[in-house]
Order: C-alpha cells, then structure tokens, then sequence
C-alpha cells in the first residue's frame, strides 16, 4: 500500500471574513474526489484502534474503505447500521477526543479525517433524495412514550419504531431535534439537516407531539397508565448562574436563553424575524465550553464589535473542541484567560455596563483533573460591556423528577440510572442522555438512547424488570 499523505485532506470553508456576516454553515463539506482521496490514507488496519474511541462502535474501516472505492451509498448504509444521526456527529462530535484520537496515523502524522469523511457519506446519501427507510420488524402492539426529542429520544424513537414497537414522542417546544435546534447554531449545524432526521423517523411511523411538557401537561405516571414504558431524555436544560452582585441586570443572558433566542426563535434571519435580542456592541461571555464559543461567534455574527471570552483557566484547559476554539480565533474573538467575573456594574437605567473581574494563577488539579484557579488577590479590573452571555453548565430541570414519586435523582438533579440498561428507580421508566449523566456530547447521548432501547424492548417483551 502507498504511505499515506502525513495530513488530512484540507476542507474548504468559508473565509473568516465573510462568515462572521452571515449564519451560513463555515465547512463546505468534501467533494466526492476529495472524500476518496481522504479515505485512501486510512490503513485498514486489522485491529483498527479508531473503533475503541467510538461511543456506538462504527466501522470505521469498513465505511472509510467503501468511501475509497467510490461506493457512498454502501458507505452510508455502513455507517447508519451504528448511527441514525451520521450527518449531525460528523459536524459536531468531539472526534479529537474519541476516534481520531485512536487513529494509528495520529501517532506520527495527523489521524484520517473520519469526521469529515462520515459528514460526506451522509451529505451525499441526502443529495441522492429521499433516502430508503430501514425496514420494521412486525408490529407487537407494545406502546412506548418518549420524552424529549434530542438525540437521546430520537435514538431510542428510532431503534424502537424498527423493532415493531409503537412509539411516540413528546417534546416541550415547538421544534423536535433539543439542543441539535435550540443550542448549537446554524453556522455549525444547519437546521434542515436536524429536521430532515426527524422527518424520517415520523416517515417510519413514529408519532411526534410537539409543545407537550410532561409533568405539566400529564404526568409520568399517568404515561404509564397509556404506554407500556416511558423513556426519559429530557436533557439538561437549567442554566447555572455565577450567584455574584449584579447578575440581574439587562443584557445579562444565560447562553441557553441567548442561543435560543438565535436559533430556535430565528433571531439570526433578521429582518424577516423580529426576535428581541440584544445586538451588543461589546460582548462577553462568560465560559470556556463548546457553548461559550457558540455563544461568542453568535454574538458576532449578530455585529458585535468585540466578542470576548471571559475564561478562569488558560487555553490549554478549555473544554471546547479545538475546532471550534480555532473558529472563534480565527473569526476575531478575543480571550481574557485566567480571568473570573466577580461582579456586574448597570448604567444607572438597569443594564449592565461593566463587568469587574479578577486574575487567576493555577494551583493544584482538582476533582477534575485540571489544575484549580485560584484568584490573585488585588487583581481587579472592569470591562466595558453592553451585554453578557453567561456559559458556565447546566443541570436537568427538576420538573419531571419533582412531580414523578419514586424517581431517585442525584446531586445535580440528575436521574440515576442503570448505566448498562438506562432503568431508573421506577418500573418502567428509562433515562438517558444529558438527564442522566449532566451536560455531555450527542454521541454520548445517543449511546445511551441506544442502551435504553434494547433493555427497553426486552421489557416490554418479556415484563421482567
Ligand atoms: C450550545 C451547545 C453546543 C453544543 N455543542 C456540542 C458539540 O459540538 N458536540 C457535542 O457532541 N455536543 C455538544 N453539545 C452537547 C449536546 O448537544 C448534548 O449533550 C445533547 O444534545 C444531549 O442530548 P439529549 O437528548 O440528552 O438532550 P437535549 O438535546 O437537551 O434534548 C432534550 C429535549 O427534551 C425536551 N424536554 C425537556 N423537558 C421536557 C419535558 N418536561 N417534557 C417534554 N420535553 C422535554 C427539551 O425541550 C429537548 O428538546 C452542545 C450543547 C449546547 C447547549
Ligand atoms: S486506526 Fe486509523 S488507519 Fe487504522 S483503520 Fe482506523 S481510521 Fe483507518
């Protein structure tokens, strides 16, 4: 075999310039030569490492190769035996972390592109039209309610609906896809593809009712008088405030409420949406995660002169992608590293004018592995600002847990389940995703929707808990 090219095959985008004047998607994606010639890199290999940092176990290999012999529609088909969202986790899955980080080539030369190559093969699967629905199995007459319509819920909808179950599904807002819609923006995941995933699931016959919060409008418990079992992917959707002087003021936005303001509520196709949102001028967020930097390119795009990023730790502790990280450096974000906000100033009129902060150092690693900051006392110094985006984690919103007796929550009001089977406290009612492990990733949520599926369909089978 021919070595292999010691980088990936480069992906074309859209210049930082131009981009950060529109919500146009920033990668354009691989053309058909450009995928073959990325897939060419790969090895092979005979035990191919890259599986093992696969959260639902693709086959890599197997897909990658199809792709260089120029056999997409075989590849696709490959790719979607372990993955019902292919063209959302090759945009936003943390591959530098899971299996390209396992990819042999990365120990000498850059891993192959598995990301961009499972974007491509699902990319060119929906130019083709509408794609082949899998087939189901015959129906059993059992009854499954799924709550939420993330990826969790869609994966276990999906996985369902195959296996002759009759499945619906209620979401809380207007729109099915949960964070995939309201979180991540348009310039990293354009929202048809969400929605065209979501019309292929209703295609197979699973039953969508939208702008249905479960525990207000009916409770778990009488779920389980209508369905066999109850899936719970209801996410992690209760922003995290700082507690400090000020927080209240005007202009001061979760990232939650800021993003969806944006995306869900279309903030971002001004004129033809009015949504009210503050255009800032000067902008912080307050964060070091993939949502900070959402919430920063956002602000942006939304023409902000200066976006900057207010972050505790350096650089190299960020948990967002580096990726995205790159994005927002290229696109002109600025960074305050090593910098906590301590405090809000208003103008006088309710809204915020400055935000004071405080320097940091790093002392030792705490429970997270990571070094703690700690503050530099006398440190202090303000930044101008018109508006702030604060992006510092989320935890599940009690409702559910609240009105459901004899479901067991943990400390951050998270579910606890069985980690193998997704079984909660409470005969049939599973949970998965964000619910139950805390802000985490798609694919993670969607492994875990998957688990839930599987144990989910023996219980309804066999009524063995
Ligand atoms: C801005 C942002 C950027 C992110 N970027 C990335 C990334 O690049 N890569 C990555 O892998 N992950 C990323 N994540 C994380 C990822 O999106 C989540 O881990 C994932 O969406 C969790 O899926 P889920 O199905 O558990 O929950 P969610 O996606 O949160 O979906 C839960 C759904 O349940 C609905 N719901 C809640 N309560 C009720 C109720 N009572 N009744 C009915 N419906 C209800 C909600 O409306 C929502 O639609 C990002 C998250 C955010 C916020
Ligand atoms: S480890 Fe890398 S080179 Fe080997 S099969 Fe997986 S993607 Fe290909």
């Amino acid at each position: 075999m021919a070595k292999p090219s010691p980088y990936k095959t480069k992906m074309r985008e859209q210049p930082p310039r131009e981009r950060i004047r529109n919500f146009q998607e920033v990668p354009y994606g691989y053309s058909p030569d450009e995928a073959m010639v990325e897939a060419q890199r790969c090895l092979q290999c005979k035990k191919p490492s890259c599986i093992q940092g696969c959260p639902v176990e693709i086959d890599i290999p197997g897909f990658i190769g199809l792709i260089a012999q120029g056999d997409f529609a075989g590849a696709i088909r490959r790719l979607k035996e372990k993955n019902v969202l292919p063209a959302v986790c090759g945009r936003v899955c943390p591959q530098e972390e899971q299996c390209e980080k396992f990819c042999v080539l990365g120990k000498k030369m850059e891993p192959v592109a598995i990301g961009r190559l499972e974007r491509f093969a699902a990319d060119w699967e929906a130019a083709q039209g509408e794609p082949e629905l899998p087939q189901r199995k015959p129906t059993t007459g059992k009854r499954i309610a799924v709550v939420g319509a993330g990826p969790a819920g869609l994966t276990v909808a999906g996985d369902l609906i195959q296996l002759g179950h009759e499945v619906t599904i209620f979401e809380a807002l207007h729109e099915a896809g949960g964070v995939l819609v309201y979180g991540i923006p348009e310039f990293r995941l354009p929202k048809f593809i969400v929605a065209r995933e979501v019309e292929n699931l209703c295609r197979m016959g699973v039953k969508l009712v939208k702008n249905f919060v479960v525990g207000t409008a009916k409770t778990v418990d009488e779920l389980l008088k209508e369905f066999d079992a109850v899936f719970l992917g209801t996410g992690a959707g209760l922003p995290w405030f700082m507690q400090i002087p000020g927080e209240n003021l005007n202009g001061i936005y979760s990232a939650n409420e800021y993003l969806t303001r944006v995306n869900l509520m279309k903030a971002y196709l001004f004129p033809q949406y009015d949504t009210p949102i503050q255009r800032g001028q000067r902008v912080a967020t307050i964060g070091g995660g993939n949502v900070a930097m959402d919430s920063a390119r956002t602000a942006l795009r939304l023409g902000a002169e200066h976006s900057i990023v207010i972050y505790r730790r350096s650089r190299v502790e960020m948990p967002a992608r580096d990726e995205e990280i790159h994005h927002a450096e290229e696109e002109g974000v600025e960074f305050q590293f090593l910098t906590n906000p301590v405090g809000y100033y208003g103008d006088g009129g309710g809204w915020v004018k400055e935000v004071e902060c405080i320097r940091m150092r790093l002392g030792e690693p705490d429970s997270s592995g990571r070094r703690r900051p700690v503050p530099i006392e006398g440190s202090n110094f303000r930044i101008p600002v018109d508006t702030v985006v604060v992006s510092i984690g989320n935890s599940p919103n009690p409702l559910i847990p609240s009105t459901t007796p004899g479901l067991e929550t943990g400390k951050h009001g998270n579910i606890i389940t069985d980690e193998l089977t997704g079984k909660t406290s409470k005969r049939g009612v599973f949970a998965g995703g964000d619910v139950a492990t805390g802000a985490a990733t798609v694919i993670l949520a969607m492994g875990a929707g998957r688990r839930a599926a599987r144990a989910i369909d023996e219980y309804v089978r066999t009524s063995r808990w």
